[in-house]
Order: C-alpha cells, then sequence, then structure tokens
C-alpha cells in the first residue's frame, strides 16, 4: 500500500521505517528539517536497536522516502498520525496542537476513500472532533493507538502483541487489515471497536502499567520502615499468575515521553468529563513516583553522612529507561539535575543519552565513558538500568571510586555481592 506518516519521532520514524520494510510504499513527513535530512540519508535520528539496519537497507529500496512538505503525502492511500501529543505548558491536559496542525495541514492533501490513521496517543473525544474535519473531504478516520516500547519499538511494530481499530466502516477494517497483513497472517489479537474505545484502550494501558510500578514503589515506601525486602516481596506475590512478575520493580520510578503525560492527561480529560474521581487514584500514582525520585536523594545525602554538598557523585545513566536516548520526564536526568542543585560535585554518564542531557542541562558535567565517570566518586547512584551498569564487578568498580557508596535507583544489583566487595550498598524498599 502507499502510505504517508506523519511524525517522525520516535513512533513515526519508525513506523515508516517497519511499514517499508513489510513492502509497503511510504513517505515519513515532518517539520523538523534536521530529522527529516538524518533520516533521508539513512540515518536514525535518535536512538533504537535495529532502526539503523531498517533505514539503510529500505534507503537502497526506495520504498521509504521522507520530506518535510505535507503536499508529498498526496496521493497515498494511508495517511498515519503519529506527530507529539505533549503535556500542556499550563496544566496536565494534553497539548494537541500538534495534531490539529498536522490533520489541518493534511486536509488540502486528501482524497476521497483516503485513511487517516490516528496513532498519536490523544484524550477521549479527539477522534470524533478530527473526523468532522476530515470526513467533508471523503476521507475516513479510524484510531489505531500504539503500544511500542522504546528500546524494542522495531519489534513491537513489526510484530504488535495486539491491534486495535477505532472504526466507522468495514472499509476502514479492511483497509487497516491490509496495512498490518503480516501481523494478521501471526494470529495477532485484532480489537475492531469504535472512536471512543480505542482512544480509552491506550490511555487505560499506560494509566494500569503506571499504577503496577507505583504500587510496588508503594510497597517499597512500607518496606522501607518496616525492614522488609520489597524484591522478594515481588517475587512472592508475581507467582500469582492474576498479579504477574513484570512491572512489579520498585525503583526510582517511571519516566519518559508517555506514561507520566499520559496519566497526567487522562486526569485533566476525566475532569472535563465530570468524572475526575474515577481516577483521582492517578494524582497518587503520580506523586508516588515522585516521591521516589526524592528518595534516591535521600539515600545519596545520608549515605554521605547528611549532605551532598561539593561531594563527588556519579550517576550512572540519564535516559528514561535502557535501550533508548529518551531524556523525556527522565527519573536518572532529574535526580542528577537535583542533586547538582544540591551543591554536589555531578559527573553523569548514559551509554546514549549524554548528547540529548546535555542540550537540555548543560550544566551538568558529563562522563565520556564508564571508567571516567567511576573515577574519584565519593558516592555511586545506580538510575537508569543499562546492561553495562547491571553487570558491574564490585571488587573492580571499587577500585576506580574514591569510597565506596553506592544507591542502586533500580534494585539491579546483587547487594550482598556488593557489601561482601566492601561497599555500603543502598537499594529501594530493601534493607
Ligand atoms: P516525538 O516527539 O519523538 O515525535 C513527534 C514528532 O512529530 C516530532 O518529530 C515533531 O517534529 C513532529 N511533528 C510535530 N508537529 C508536526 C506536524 N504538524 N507535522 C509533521 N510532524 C510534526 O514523540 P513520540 O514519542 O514519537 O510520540 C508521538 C505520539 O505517539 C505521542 O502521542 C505519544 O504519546 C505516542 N506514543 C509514543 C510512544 C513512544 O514510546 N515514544 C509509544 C506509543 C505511543
Amino acid at each position: 500500500m502507499k502510505m504517508s506518516v506523519i511524525g517522525c519521532g520516535y513512533l513515526g520514524a519508525v513506523h515508516a521505517a517497519a511499514m517499508a520494510s513489510l513492502g509497503h510504499e511510504v513517505v515519513g513527513i515532518d517539520v523538523d528539517p534536521a530529522k527529516i535530512e538524518a533520516l533521508a540519508a539513512g540515518q536514525a535520528p535518535f536512538f533504537e536497536p535495529g532502526l539503523p539496519e531498517l533505514l539503510t537497507e529500505n534507503h537502497d529500496t526506495g520504498q521509504l522516502r521522507f520530506s518535510t512538505d505535507v503536499a508529498d503525502a498526496k496521493g497515498f492511500a494511508v495517511h498515519f498520525i503519529g506527530v507529539g501529543t505533549p503535556q500542556r505548558r499550563d496544566g496536565g491536559g494534553a497539548d494537541l496542537t500538534y495534531v490539529d496542525a498536522a490533520v489541518r495541514d493534511l486536509l488540502p492533501h486528501l482524497s476521497p476513500g483516503d485513511l487517516v490513521v490516528g496513532k498519536s496517543t490523544v484524550p477521549v473525544g479527539t477522534a470524533e472532533r478530527l473526523a468532522e474535519l476530515i470526513e467533508p473531504t471523503g476521507a475516513e478516520l479510524a484510531w489505531n493507538p500504539e503500544f511500542l516500547r522504546e528500546g524494542f519499538a522495531v519489534k513491537d511494530t513489526i510484530e504488535p502483541d495486539r491491534l486495535v481499530y477505532g472504526v466507522r466502516s468495514q472499509r476502514a477494517v479492511d483497509i487497516l487489515d491490509e496495512v498490518y497483513a503480516q501481523a494478521m497472517s501471526l494470529d495477532t489479537p485484532r480489537i475492531v471497536t469504535d472512536y471512543a474505545t480505542a482512544e480509552l484502550v491506550k490511555t487505560a494501558a499506560n494509566a494500569f502499567l503506571a499504577t503496577k510500578i507505583s504500587f510496588i514503589n508503594a510497597m517499597a515506601e512500607i518496606a522501607e520502615v518496616t525492614g522488609a525486602d520489597v524484591t522478594q516481596l515481588a517475587d512472592a506475590i508475581g507467582h500469582d499468575v492474576r498479579i504477574g512478575r513484570k512491572f512489579l520493580n520498585a525503583g526510582v520510578g517511571f519516566g519518559g515521553g508517555c506514561l507520566p503525560k499520559d496519566i497526567r492527561a487522562f486526569s485533566a480529560r476525566a475532569e472535563e468529563l465530570g468524572r475526575g474521581e474515577s481516577v483521582a487514584f492517578l494524582k497518587e500514582v503520580d506523586a508516588i513516583n515522585l516521591r521516589r525520585r526524592q528518595r534516591v536523594i535521600d539515600l545519596v545525602k545520608e549515605t554521605l553522612g547528611g549532605s551532598a554538598y561539593l561531594k563527588r557523585v556519579a550517576v550512572l545513566g540519564l535516559a528514561f529507561k535502557p535501550d533508548s536516548d529518551d531524556i523525556r520526564d527522565s527519573p536518572a536526568l532529574d535526580v542528577a539535575v537535583q542533586l547538582h542543585g544540591l551543591g554536589a560535585d555531578v559527573i553523569a554518564w548514559d551509554p546514549e543519552a549524554v548528547p540529548n542531557a546535555g542540550k537540555a542541562h548543560p550544566q551538568l558535567e558529563f562522563a565520556d565513558n564508564l571508567e571516567d565517570v567511576l573515577r574519584g566518586a565519593e558516592a555511586v547512584v545506580l538510575a537508569t538500568e543499562w546492561k553495562h551498569f547491571r553487570e558491574l564487578d564490585p571488587v573492580a568498580t571499587k577500585e576506580a571510586v574514591a569510597t565506596p557508596i553506592i544507591v542502586d535507583g533500580r534494585n539491579v544489583l546483587d547487594p550482598v555481592a556488593w557489601r561482601e566487595a566492601g561497599w555500603t550498598y543502598r537499594g529501594l524498599g530493601r534493607p
């Protein structure tokens, strides 16, 4: 099929490249000339495993083009909308200006029979409003929320765990089935529904995941005052298949360009709908999550004798999760910035996110590699659970630092091994 993908960020660039690799003819469109220039040259503008290979492969076949001009979407049958929906500056709601602009700019280039497919995460009710703009052109709208995980985005796009179509016609279902023919051939579960349900599926999924993380972090808070070990608690309750062990890792909390802003947008939308109380718990979920960042900072101060002032603190990790360079609402970066604000002599390193972190926070000092970040540290904070840090050897690491103190903000190190090697080890919710 011939399709355009409007918005080529973490979602759209991967979607465009993945669709081309499935044999579709794709044009990716973005208003950011630097991003388009990189993509057109076959280079990934951000770190995502597998994306560079897809871009190179499709660059050579000519199945994938990129442009800053939305007019280049003309003549294509399917148009994905994958632009950002960040948090509004003046509150918790979603900022829909990019989605609105993308649809408005696309309207003059639509032909009767085209299918516009929303993938951005939007407040319930958005699709219905956009359909009123699109339908007079003779084109149709579907909402097809995206569930990819950064770090696994290529696989999640090509082999999604489910497909959700919010549609108004069988024709839209048929077109989407053709788009996702490969996933359909693998018996991927497919839910065909209305706009409101499709929009809510995405919001509800993220609200549930955020709640699960904050639940175990709340248990960590209780464990901290009782001497219990939250990691053992998580293992034990996780054996119950109704609960499950995934997303039950206590630590410095969630971040990124999705969960934090999506739960805030959900609360704001529920309030607009007069049902604020239905998701009032999401405010607690958010509060628990943010408290964990403070807990990590408090542990650093505590282990340093009450103050981090002028102490050399090495922060390991800046991205909001491993295998990504995404620093949006990153707990790791937040901890580094806050420690710096307390007068600590912070040095940070991340395998991929240093350039983004440096642009956002030039006041921080960044190391070039793992050896440099550790050298002379008086305390170490493991803030993002990259493999590089999970596999640190406590004996060798002790040689590099000035004082063997580690705050494991992700509970990924073995406390016994680190203590045996002579470290002061502190995790979250663990004795
Ligand atoms: P992003 O900020 O990385 O990308 C958004 C892109 O849209 C940017 O490159 C921007 O320049 C472009 N853009 C803005 N206005 C435009 C316009 N009018 N025309 C063309 N391009 C325009 O954001 P993202 O992480 O890719 O997220 C996009 C959407 O997908 C959001 O709604 C997000 O919640 C949702 N989502 C993201 C993920 C994820 O893991 N990143 C997963 C599922 C859903």
